[in-house]
């Protein structure tokens, strides 16, 4: 068998759909359907967070992102607001029913991310934070694992292992791009690797074309392109003033730019046969 035991498609032929339950409605990822997942890189406001959920609720976007806990390079860079961001995406999921994707960096926030998030994401810094991987294999809630800055499709696979092998079989994979010696793109996607693991696995995947691309020129044609190669859906960093972004303003589609992908997106997945409603 593949090294990736649980993960692989030897081990289980159908893919895996997960369900994510939600005021709203409910929120599927996996095969035949394109999900799509936005928000901004951090939560940074309570106005300019709840402007942007409610608006990307209307265009039919189904999961908010926002990160709390930010893995800067610098420490001195904007870090997250922490609880506080919580405070504000838990407001945000009162106001538009629409399930919460956030990332964990330490185990010890999961007490209080537990009850309010549907989505635990691991960063690509921590893709192979075994400690973390272990732990989360224990909890029932999705995780969605971004592929390691450097790390190869096997690492990914055997990183996405080790939640399954905890018990928890919610894992979305999610494909970021990876470091190269190309420097005109914030990292290299690797869109192979897109349709290359759905083969291997039944896991869901999905690709974010913000850090992968390092600009928001480059999201929606990179974002069109994943649909095609087969992704599930896609996360998309969307700022409501991308110019004054605390994170990762110059990858990030104002809310106009990000309607525009969306009517892209739709026509496309019904091109493809994905459900997206
Ligand atoms: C993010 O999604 O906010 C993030 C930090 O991404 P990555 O781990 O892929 O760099
Ligand atoms: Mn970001």
């Amino acid at each position: 068998m593949r090294p990736f035991k649980l993960a692989s498609k030897e081990f289980k032929d159908q893919n895996t759909i997960i369900e994510i339950k939600s005021d709203f409605k409910p929120v599927f990822i996996g095969e035949g359907y394109c999900t799509v997942i936005a928000g901004p890189c951090a939560v940074e406001s309570w106005e300019g967070y709840l402007e942007t959920a409610k608006f990307l609720k209307n265009i039919g976007v189904h999961m908010l992102r926002g990160g709390l806990f930010k893995p800067r390079t610098s420490p001195y860079s904007f870090r997250g607001l922490g609880k506080e961001g919580l405070d504000i995406m838990v407001e945000a999921k009162k106001q538009t029913g629409l399930p919460l994707v956030t990332e964990i960096m330490d185990i010890r926030d999961l007490d209080i991310l537990y009850d309010m998030i549907d989505v635990l994401q691991v960063g690509s810094r921590n893709m192979q934070n075994f400690a973390l991987l272990d732990e989360l294999g224990k909890v029932d809630k999705p995780v969605l694992l971004k592929r390691g800055l450097s790390a190869t499709i096997e690492e990914w696979l055997l990183a996405a292992e080790y939640i399954l092998n905890g018990g928890n079989g919610k894992v979305i994979l999610c494909e970021r791009g990876i470091r190269t010696f190309e420097h005109y793109t914030r990292n290299t996607l690797d869109m192979g690797a897109v349709a290359l693991v759905k083969n291997l696995s039944h896991l869901p995947v999905i690709v974010d074309p913000s850090h992968a691309t390092g600009k928001w020129e480059l999201v929606t044609p990179v974002a069109k392109a994943a649909i095609a190669a087969g992704a599930d859906g896609i996360m998309v960093e969307v700022h409501q003033d991308p110019e004054k972004a605390l994170s990762d303003g110059k990858q990030s589609l104002d809310l106009n730019s990000f309607a525009n992908l969306m009517e892209k997106v739709k026509k496309l997945s019904s091109l493809e046969n994905k459900k997206i409603i």
